[in-house]
């Protein structure tokens, strides 16, 4: 690097979907370079081929374009230091691993497996020996010509303290005496997770690294590499987990908080940004909604907590919630018409006014379908719905409610909030009842169900005339056979 422009980079690894806890790490290594104009990279880690998932690398796209997290280097992005797939990178690793045993900083091991597993105690954990970290060149030359299996090993120092200062959990340092000769380059070629994040880090020019702690503790293993190249290492910020729960990770092996699933359940992925964003940071001035530019501004490092925290999708729920709320009317019919359609199916509805309903009676948008449940023909319900000791409505006032309101309606010919309204509270006037017990009778009667997304009158509005008093009066002669039988 020449200048002095932040560089930051998100890794992931195409193993299966992105957890939101995967998505937090790239959120923040964004945040952290558009807050200090600098440039963010995308890196696709693929060199575990075993564990490599079909369609993975799709999905890592869509999900960073959904979150707005828009990168200026990446696979479709050339800035000049790519390829930036990790397996389109082979040769770069061998050469450099060369390059390491040229300079001391690794050496060839040709140990065979047999060897390794007589390291351990027998359940496969072991240390390795240092058994070919001091062969002779000539043999090592002579083994490579006659085409020996081999893999190159860091060649760690001995008596030293590797030690540095991460931005969030400050001074880290490991006894070289802890530090295993690690394999750096495999047999296949591939390089180890532990050789490519050095090597790519270096030549992407990353000034940054930002990623989860399980690399707080190897990142000393890490920096003695750097310093055996003579490379600058760059600056480390290790973020805390999000966990499930008390004791576990969230972990995309079990399936855990995908940002695809929150999509398709309903959430919005500003929503999704802005709540992860505060699992593991606090804004100064403690605020909750923010956008995207707003986050950018306030990002601080200061604000990175030190311990863990627990994804919680109630609150998630709750900040959607905010965000569907404050949307434009027009913005929130585009983003609900799907799930309104859905509820709605062949049924002539004013799909506007579904979703002037719906707007603030939903946190997610998935909630859809259920609340507007309404709309479908209900079967013989459970007339204790109508009994509410508070209002003093039993099944006897209820018959007398519906029945004053379906006749007073029967004859209002303009069916508007308004005019249902006033229609129904004269008509109970007149009867002597009392508005709030005709129109609880009425809700009951239009829906029969016990909770609806509105009240009757709304109830009334939304299922217009016709199907309005068909329903009532379907409602009244359950209430009538009910009462003859009685
Ligand atoms: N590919 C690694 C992962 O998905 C990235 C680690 C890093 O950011 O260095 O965990």
């Amino acid at each position: 690097m020449t200048d002095n422009t932040v560089r930051t980079r998100f890794a992931p690894s195409p193993t299966g979907f992105m957890h939101i806890g995967n998505l937090r790490t790239g959120l923040y290594a964004y945040l952290f370079a558009r807050k200090n104009g600098g440039r963010f990279i995308l890196r696709i880690e693929d060199t575990d081929q075993e564990r490599k998932v079909e369609g993975a690398v799709d999905m890592i796209y869509r999900t960073l374009a959904a979150a707005g997290i828009d990168y200026d280097e990446g696979p479709d992005k050339d800035g000049g230091y790519g390829p930036y797939v990790q397996t389109q990178r082979m040769g770069i690793y061998k050469q450099y691993a060369e390059e390491l045993v040229e300079r001391g900083g690794a050496y060839y091991c040709f140990c065979d497996k047999e060897r390794l597993a007589s390291l351990g105690d027998g359940t496969g954990v072991h240390t390795y020996d240092r058994h070919c970290r001091n062969l002779p060149k000539e043999e090592v030359q002579r083994r490579l010509a006659a085409g020996e299996s081999y893999v190159i090993r860091q060649k760690v120092p001995d008596g030293v303290v590797s030690e540095y200062e991460d931005m969030v959990f400050g001074k880290i340092s490991v006894d070289s005496a802890d530090i295993e000769d690690g394999v750096l380059l495999k047999s296949d070629g591939l390089p180890t997770y532990n050789f490519a994040n050095v090597v790519d880090d270096h030549l992407m020019g990353i000034t940054h690294v930002i990623r989860g702690t399980e690399y707080l503790s190897s990142t000393p293993k890490y920096n003695l590499i750097y310093d055996a190249f003579g490379w600058q290492r760059p600056k480390y910020m290790h973020l805390p987990p999000i966990m499930k729960d008390a004791t576990r990770k969230l972990s995309k092996r079990f399936g855990d908080a995908n940002f695809e699933d929150f999509i398709a359940k309903g959430y919005l992925p500003e929503a999704i940004v802005n709540y992860i964003a505060l699992l593991g940071w606090c804004p100064k001035d403690n605020r909750e909604k923010m956008t995207m530019q707003e986050m950018i501004e306030a990002f601080d490092t200061d604000g990175i907590s030190h311990s863990s925290s627990i994804f919680d999708e109630a609150k998630m729920r709750w900040l959607n919630g905010e965000y569907l709320k404050a949307m434009s009317s027009e913005r929130f019919y585009d983003v609900a018409l799907p799930r309104i359609k859905q509820a709605v199916g062949e049924a002539d509805y004013d799909l506007k006014e579904l979703a002037s309903l719906m707007q603030t009676r939903v946190d997610v948008l998935g909630d859809i379908p259920e609340k507007l449940a309404f709309l479908n023909e209900f079967g013989d319900y459970d007339l204790a719905m109508y009994e509410h000791k508070k209002m003093k409505v039993d099944r006897e006032v209820a018959l007398r409610a519906v029945r004053v309101a379906t006749d007073a309606l029967e004859a209002l010919d303009d069916w508007t909030e308004d005019s249902v309204k006033q229609c129904v509270c004269l008509a109970a006037e007149n009867a002597g009842m009392k508005s709030g017990q005709v129109m609880f009778a009425m809700r009951v009667a239009l829906t029969g169900a016990p909770v609806t997304p509105g009240g009757a009158i709304e109830m009334a509005v939304v299922l217009k005339k016709s199907e309005s008093l068909r329903r009532m009066r379907r409602s009244l002669q359950m209430l009538e056979s009910a009462q003859q039988q009685v």
